[in-house]
């Protein structure tokens, strides 16, 4: 992530880079077509839509509740439980755990959330080797990098690209651009670190209040792995997760997986109930779960502004996002990239810090229509972009809220409204314009780099009406 660039050097990057623009094009292009496969009827996508957002509705309107419950039904599966107000409580809860168990080596799983805490970071400057295992992951950690996709971390990536990393880390394998083989490689490679890691590191898609099951989807069974193999396990997830009954994990389940990546289902899905039991084979023999916080019930405090936290991250709203599919994950220099990133993080982080990402939309409306649990994106990304400007009525749940407010922006707007309600200022402003049309700059500052710059007509549309022989009066 390149933190400290600007937005604008990030997305001017962005744009002049051929090779994002084509890997990305191509990538939104088949998952696109992939999840429209999978919806052939829209009635049916609809049907399943309402009850999806159904039970995401009633897990936030219920989610102190249902958070005791799940706590509760934990503890009694012999799950510890811990809550982390913050990223860093979070992270130095793990680390405690890790240090009790003189846990060394980790394996881990794909996990957004572990992204969002910066835990790899955390534990590297502790010396506790942290190992990705989903093979996008894996080659991203290779890499140095940062996931540009929640669902895909590596797609931004060519195949050239990633032969590349893979060969300059294992050069002991013969180089190949087959993904294939480099996939036989790379679990060749991670066969042993499961064997040998004294814990593992997972995140968590649906978190069951009634029964106290963690259920994690993944297509690599890295994720099984990482939470069966080595002796601990560690789950991390965000308080929004948990739903109220293990049948309400049906439709998510189905929606998520056709949504993300056109699947009817992933290969695994893992529901896990306990640690293992007396007797038992496999399984860790203690298992820990983090509940983050981490400016989520800030979120949910506000009545509007809480479907944000509806989300299942399957990506799909990013997929479908033009401004997404040009500039790509990294420009947005946030965890959360696409429609949901510019809505989530920020209300995470504060408008005074983030508040330019939600610029980053075109009000285009795709991602609203795709959602699966139907958060409406354009309207939260809209009242952001009003809450970024309004001044003293700034809300006080949004942080940051009125800090984007320009007065030269603000007289423009003003002298807009002034000039358009008032059709006798209105006519003689457009008389003017179009008089002077020959005086208007050619460009407009940075807005016109990559876009044609608007020229004044010679003819108001009063005149062009009248021309036109109708009577406008
Ligand atoms: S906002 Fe909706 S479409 Fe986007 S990742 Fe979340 S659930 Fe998927």
């Amino acid at each position: 992530m390149h933190r400290t660039e600007t937005f604008t050097d990030r997305i001017n990057d962005a744009l002049d880079n051929e090779q994002l623009h084509s890997n990305f094009r191509s990538a939104m292009n088949y998952l696109m077509e992939k999840r429209r496969d999978k919806f052939p009827d829209q009635e049916k996508l609809d049907n399943l839509r309402n009850i999806a957002s159904s039970i995401r509705s009633n897990s936030l309107s219920n989610l102190a509740e249902l958070l005791i419950k799940l706590e509760e039904k934990l503890e009694s599966n012999n799950i510890k439980v811990h809550w982390a107000e913050t990223d860093l409580e979070a992270n130095n809860i793990i680390y405690q755990i890790l240090k009790d168990a003189n846990a060394k080596t980790i394996v881990k799983g794909k996990s957004m959330v572990t992204e969002e805490i910066e835990l790899n970071e955390f534990l590297e400057d502790k010396d506790i080797e942290i190992l990705e295992t989903d093979l996008g992951e894996f080659l991203i950690q290779l890499a140095n990098e940062k996931p540009s996709h929640i669902v895909m971390p590596a797609i931004h990536k060519s195949r050239k690209e990633i032969s590349k990393v893979f060969a300059e880390h294992y050069p002991e394998f013969p180089y190949t651009e087959d993904v294939d083989l480099i996939t036989q490689q790379a679990r060749k490679i991670l066969r042993d670190k499961f064997r040998q890691a004294d814990a593992g590191i997972s995140g968590i898609n649906f978190a069951v209040a009634e029964t106290g099951t963690l259920c994690l989807v993944e297509n690599e069974g890295n994720g099984r792995m990482c939470t069966t193999v080595p002796p601990l396990h560690i789950a991390v997830t965000g308080i929004e997760k948990v739903v109220e009954k293990l049948s309400d994990v049906v439709p998510l389940l189905d929606i998520l997986t056709k949504s993300a990546t056109g699947q009817e289902i992933t290969t695994y899905f893992n529901m896990i109930s306990s640690p293992r039991r007396e007797g038992e084979k496999d399984g860790p023999k203690s298992m820990h779960v983090i509940l983050l916080d981490n400016g989520r019930s800030k979120i949910h405090q506000n009545n509007e502004m809480q479907e944000t936290l509806k989300c299942i991250r399957c990506g799909s709203c990013m997929n479908h996002c033009p401004v997404y599919t040009q500039l790509g994950g990294h420009a947005y220099g946030t965890v959360y990239p696409g429609p949901i990133g510019i809505t989530l993080e920020p209300q995470k982080q504060g408008i005074t810090q983030l508040g330019e990402l939600t610029s980053a939309c075109t009000m285009c409306g795709a991602c609203g229509e795709v959602c699966p649990v139907q958060i409406p994106l354009p309207k939260l990304i809209n009242k952001l972009r009003s809450e970024a400007v309004e001044g003293n009525n700034a809300n006080e749940l949004i942080e940051g809220a009125g800090s984007m407010r320009k007065l030269l922006e603000s007289l423009a707007w003003k002298n807009w409204k002034l000039i358009y309600s008032n059709p006798f200022v209105y006519s003689m402003f457009s008389k003017t314009t179009t008089t002077l049309n020959f005086i208007s700059p050619k460009t407009i500052g940075k807005w016109g780099k990559y876009r044609t710059t608007p020229k004044p007509s010679k003819y108001s549309l009063k005149e062009l009406a009248n021309q036109a022989g109708f009577d406008n009066e």
